[in-house]
């Protein structure tokens, strides 16, 4: 278990608790300003990110102290974890909302609007999140996000989120103030700035999931497939055995290999259990 859960999960998935979604949450003004601050004023996530590009460059000293303190203060603000789609699927189980929303990365890096983020709430309607969601979506970033907001059911949401899966990106759950979550993204290294901080800047904003993949080489042919959507660079190729293997120390638990994997080679397996990986976070 992380740290998450001992602190907002009472030892279990903390990500899984609905009260960590929940309306009385949102009742506290500082959090629904700061997450419409988070969507409305963009530059200022981008500023932040160029402050990180700046010290991976400064002494090592410096990064000593900077880095343990920013990123738990990230902690306690906004920060994600890596999910499996398996994890998705139950919190799609019990959340009774699901919008589809811009990506606020992508509107910077990539300049257009890119539907990459699903806001998820427990109330009807979405309650209080939604209508929050609502009123920052009729003033997004560059203006007016002329799609609107799209509702989807569980099934729909998941059928999307499995081609973001073919397409290599990775499933991460996010706070708006901590603990309460607000939304699943679908990230990947060139244009998600909490995986460039995490993985480029070792700035980690973005932490690792509850599992870790394992390989059956009974059944791997070395197609080296998954090699290719890892965005982590844990996946080695061995030209003796002509089979991959995949480095626990490095594994995100993501399962994006294994969605790509025709063989069914790969599974993920608790980070628990795992001795090299346990305490890797
Ligand atoms: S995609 Fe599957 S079969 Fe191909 S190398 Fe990876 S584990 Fe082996
Ligand atoms: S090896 Fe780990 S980090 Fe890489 S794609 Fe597979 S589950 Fe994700």
């Amino acid at each position: 278990m992380c740290e998450f859960c001992h602190k907002h999960g009472e030892g279990k998935k903390w990500y899984l608790q609905a009260k960590n979604y929940s309306e009385d949450l949102l009742s506290d003004l500082r959090r629904r300003k700061f997450i419409a601050d988070f969507f409305l004023h963009p530059e200022d996530t981008a500023k932040e990110v160029a402050k990180l590009e700046r010290l991976d460059r400064a002494p090592a000293f410096v990064r000593s102290v900077l880095t343990p303190y920013m990123s738990n203060r990230q902690k306690k603000v906004h920060f994600g974890q890596v999910l499996p789609i398996e994890d998705v699927e139950r919190i799609f189980g019990f959340v009774s909302s699901i919008v589809r929303v811009a990506c606020l990365c992508r509107q910077i890096t990539v300049g257009t609007e890119q539907r990459y983020c699903y806001a998820v709430s427990m109330a009807p309607q979405g309650g209080k999140f939604e209508q929050i969601i609502r009123e920052i979506d009729a003033g997004y970033l560059t203006g007016p996000d002329t799609a609107g907001l799209e509702t989807l059911s569980k099934d729909e949401a998941l059928a999307s989120l499995r081609e973001h899966e073919k397409d290599g990106l990775c499933h991460t759950v996010w706070t708006f103030i901590t603990p309460f979550i607000g939304g699943i993204c679908n990230c990947d290294r060139s244009d998600c700035f909490a995986m460039r901080c995490t993985v480029t800047y070792r700035m980690p904003v973005m932490f690792r999931a509850e599992y870790v993949a394992e390989v059956n080489p009974e059944l791997c042919n070395g197609c080296r497939q998954c090699m290719r959507v890892c965005q982590f660079g844990a996946i080695g190729y061995s030209a003796a055995n002509k089979k991959v293997v995949i480095d626990p120390r490095r594994c995100y638990g993501c399962g994006v290999c294994r969605a790509s994997c025709t063989k069914d080679a790969i599974a993920l397996q608790d980070r628990s259990a795992v001795p090299v990986a346990a305490a890797i976070w």
